[in-house]
């Protein structure tokens, strides 16, 4: 970062690259972890393990199971780095637990203004609470210690509900089940639910006829379907009904992180936005109202996702309960005008976006969102007073 600074150039840091936003878009200095991945230590009273920061989550959940953790919520995938998930607010569903980055027990951290500064709930605590979620705007993160639990078991059942029950009873569900989540095909009163719950029975993960139906019909079937639905312009409400009657149906046990993840090969452009809990019903009863007025064409579903709330300064669920609504748009269909009106309806109910995905809001709406969002940018000037890890668009929502 030193000789950045000599050079003027910016420094930005890759994760995996996963992230739809400009948020590791430059010309100058691109840093990958890559070649820093693995457990460096284990907290004697097992409360914590340290982590090299550029740690993949398929390793790293393979890693800590063979120690005998867990963490206790992941997202939809493993592929991301840990800093590279932590960093954005990335997520995963169930009522009694917040984004990744509430996992973090601290972190180092190496600043532009040179040395490695350790920092956590009782040491350089402002530093940490922004540090937690900052879209690596403020330094080079080198090492977390997260906070893991004993190793489980998962149980999770995939099978086709109705819509406006997953809506109305959104809440009994995420109190029935450990992570709840659904999934909901435009034009169809269907969703794809997800209930998911510890379980101490033995595993039972489908063998080969899971792989295939991951690989043939999840990910090949659905990308040959994509590509017809984008060259034939009548045929997306169709294939959101045939989608929607495909949905997996099973139940299946594994180790916590093997069930967390799935395989997502089809490409597509995603936009996320969380509510506050009081406002979804209202919010999501709009969305698919106005899908099916403005008549887009769309035969992707929308994930909703329940997040509880956290203290950590930028999060997207900072002070609230959130539910996170995910619109999807395979790549080469016209996803502006879909996720602009979307994006408009987010923002009458107090939306504030998922920083990995596709939004566009700047830095004044930001501040009116979140309270301490000049709060966070004082802290980002004071670690990065040239502005070395800026690139054009961190510039836009925190210059
Ligand atoms: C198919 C797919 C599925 C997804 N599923 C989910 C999901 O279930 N839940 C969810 O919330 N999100 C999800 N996401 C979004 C994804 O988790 C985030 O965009 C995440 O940030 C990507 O991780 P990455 O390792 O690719 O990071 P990148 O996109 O490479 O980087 C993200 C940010 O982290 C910073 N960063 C990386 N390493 C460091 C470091 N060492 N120090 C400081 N900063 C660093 C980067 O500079 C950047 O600002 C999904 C994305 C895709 C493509």
């Amino acid at each position: 970062m030193a000789n950045a600074d000599f050079n003027k150039k910016n420094v930005r840091i890759i994760g995996s690259g996963h992230s739809w936003t400009g948020l590791i878009v430059t010309n100058d200095i691109l840093v990958s972890l890559d070649n820093w991945q693995g457990i460096l230590q284990v907290d004697p009273h097992g409360k914590w393990v340290e982590v090299k920061s550029g740690t993949k989550l398929l390793k790293l959940g393979n890693d800590l199971w063979n120690l005998g953790y867990s963490m206790e919520n992941l997202g939809d995938i493993d592929v991301q780095s840990i800093a590279g998930a932590l960093n954005t607010g990335t997520h995963g569903t169930g009522r009694n637990f917040g984004t990744l980055a509430t996992q973090i027990h601290s972190l180092t951290i190496a600043l532009p203004t040179g040395g490695l500064v350790e920092c956590s709930e009782t040491e350089n605590r402002d530093l940490f609470k922004a540090a937690q979620i900052s879209l690596g705007s403020l330094g080079i993160i080198t090492r977390y210690k997260l906070k893991v639990v004993k190793a489980f078991y998962l149980e999770y059942t995939s099978k086709l509900g109705k819509v406006q029950d997953a809506v109305d009873n959104f809440d009994k569900y995420n109190h029935e089940y450990r992570n709840y989540e659904f999934y909901w095909f435009p034009y169809t009163r269907h969703v794809q639910l997800k209930l998911v719950s510890e379980t101490n029975k033995p595993i039972q993960d489908g063998g080969i006829m899971r792989d295939f139906n991951d690989v043939v019909i999840e990910n090949l079937g659905y990308y040959v379907l994509s590509e017809w639905s984008r060259t034939h312009k009548k045929f997306y409400k169709p294939f959101s009904r045939f989608s929607a009657r495909g949905v997996p149906k099973g139940t299946w046990r594994n180790h916590s992180n093997k069930i967390f993840a799935t395989k997502r090969w089809v490409r597509f452009k995603e936009m996320e936005y969380n509510v506050p809990k009081e406002k979804f019903h209202e919010c999501m009863n709009e969305i698919m109202d106005t899908i099916h007025k403005r008549d887009f064409r769309v035969h992707m579903p929308l994930e909703v996702r329940y997040v509880k709330a956290d203290d950590i300064m930028i999060s997207p669920a900072n002070g609230r309960d959130a539910v996170y609504i995910a619109v999807h748009q395979y790549n080469g269909m016209d996803y502006l005008e879909y996720f602009k009106t979307i994006e408009e309806i987010f923002w009458k109910y107090d939306g504030r976006p998922h920083y990995g995905k596709i939004n566009t809001m700047k830095k004044e709406q930001f501040a009116n969102t979140y309270a301490n969002w000049g709060k966070f940018c004082e802290i980002r000037n004071q670690c990065d007073p040239k502005g070395i890890m800026l690139n054009e668009y961190l510039r836009s929502i925190f210059a």
